[in-house]
């Protein structure tokens, strides 16, 4: 393995994501599920809660917040480092691993002029948070300040319509330099721009809870993802018509709830359900088009050829709808990210709320940097944070886990 370098902190986001993707690319083990990289990263949450409800373990926290970020950093690297042509189809059975990495380089945001063709982790934040808040549209964030608005967005969509409206007219503006990979310190300082007068005020446990809540959402479309993969070659064309009217069912129902609401205006009303009626037609009509001439549209999405005609729907619907998913995943990991940023601030305070890089993400910084290194040579180079290996091997996975089973049912009182 070539010689990689260390994490520190003016690494660009996506050098980190493939270096550390190469670091664990030894690591079979774990290579054939994406649901069991992504068990590692919740099970790290979890540790994480914990040294947040004892107060005292503040230092244990933010290392763990540290392995946290590798982790995920690593989880995208994989799926978007280069390779050749990606055979997610064997034996007409999809392969988890692989169509996630299909579905994930897929070009996103077309339609923003200045939007990097490529994917990558930045990529997704700043589509999500186009340097403002994602749900406000403002930078710094001002969802404090009619907090009420949001929770009842549903229930009383009126006052709420201009902040869509605002992120997306932010995203619009995003000029060239804006969408420029972000650095791992830039990361932080990214998010702090946006939230810097909400993340000083927040408890810790809550933002622990909020970043749990995230990771489980990526878990969801995980799973629906690997469903996808294992489900039989029948089920899914099957089932598509009650999809489709179940689907239809629920559509009428929010639309009677819209033109019946009564605190909202005739126009707001009529360009909310002109917007859903063409979402609605344009998912349908593209159903429709996999459905029933799945050979083409094969062609056509996925540059697929030579998929025999009894075999073509199955798959296509089966692509359609993991397209769907992993465009989802996309916005999750951007979440993800931003909560993760905001538990770093949020576990050591420093009460300042400037500009400058605060306590907790200086600390995640450095085990990012001194942690995750080559211990043996006189150079340092990125390693393991465990085996201080690169590359790391199904060795170091196994030993630690089963050590520690061991270990647990020796030293019980
Ligand atoms: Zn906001
Ligand atoms: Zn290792």
């Amino acid at each position: 393995m070539a010689h990689l370098k260390l994490l520190t902190p003016e690494t660009p986001l996506h050098d980190a994501c493939l270096r550390l993707a190469e670091v664990y690319s030894g690591v079979e083990a774990t290579k054939r599920y994406p649901l069991y990289r992504w068990t590692q990263i919740s099970n790290d949450a979890a540790v994480l809660a914990e040294h947040v409800r004892r107060r005292h373990q503040e230092d244990d926290a933010l290392e763990r917040v540290a392995k946290l970020l590798a982790r995920l950093l690593e989880f995208v690297g994989y799926n978007l480092r280069p390779v050749g042509s990606l055979n997610f189809i064997h034996d007409n059975r999809l392969l988890p691993y692989a169509l996630l990495r299909a579905c994930l380089v897929r070009q996103s945001a077309k339609h923003l002029r200045y939007a990097p063709k490529s994917e990558s982790l930045t990529k997704w934040v700043v589509l999500k948070y186009p340097h403002a808040c994602s749900k406000c549209g403002e930078r710094p964030c001002h969802c404090v300040v009619t907090p009420w608005v949001f929770e009842e967005r549903r229930e009383n969509p009126g006052p709420y319509l201009k902040f869509p409206q605002s992120v997306e007219k932010k995203q619009c503006r995003l000029r060239k330099e804006d969408w420029q990979d972000l650095t791992l310190k830039g990361l932080f300082e990214f998010f702090h721009a946006i939230y810097r007068n909400t993340l000083y005020q927040q408890d810790p446990w809550k933002t622990a809870f909020h970043l749990s809540e995230e990771l489980g959402e990526v878990a969801i479309e995980l799973t629906r993802l690997q469903t996808l993969c294992v489900i039989d070659n029948k089920t899914l064309g099957d089932e598509l018509s009650n999809i489709q009217e179940k689907v239809k069912n629920k559509f009428d129902d929010e639309i009677e709830k819209l033109r019946t609401t009564k605190r909202l205006k005739v126009g707001d009303r009529s360009k909310i359900e002109q917007k859903w009626q063409k979402n609605f037609k344009a998912s349908f009509d593209d159903l429709e088009a996999a459905s029933t001439m799945p050979t083409d549209w094969l062609r056509e999405r996925w540059g697929l050829k030579q998929i025999s005609k009894n075999k073509a729907r199955d798959l296509a619907l089966r692509l359609y709808f993991a397209e769907i998913i992993t465009r989802k995943l996309k916005e999750e990991l951007a979440d993800v990210t931003s909560w993760l940023v905001a538990v770093t601030y949020a576990i050591r305070p420093d009460k300042r709320p400037t500009g400058e890089l605060a306590v907790g993400p200086r600390a995640v910084l450095t085990t990012l940097e001194g942690g995750y290194a080559k211990k043996a040579e006189k150079t340092k180079s990125l390693g393991c944070i465990w085996c201080n290996q690169a590359p790391c091997s199904n060795g170091c996975l196994i030993r630690n886990s089963m050590s520690d089973e061991l270990m647990q049912e020796v030293i019980k009182f």
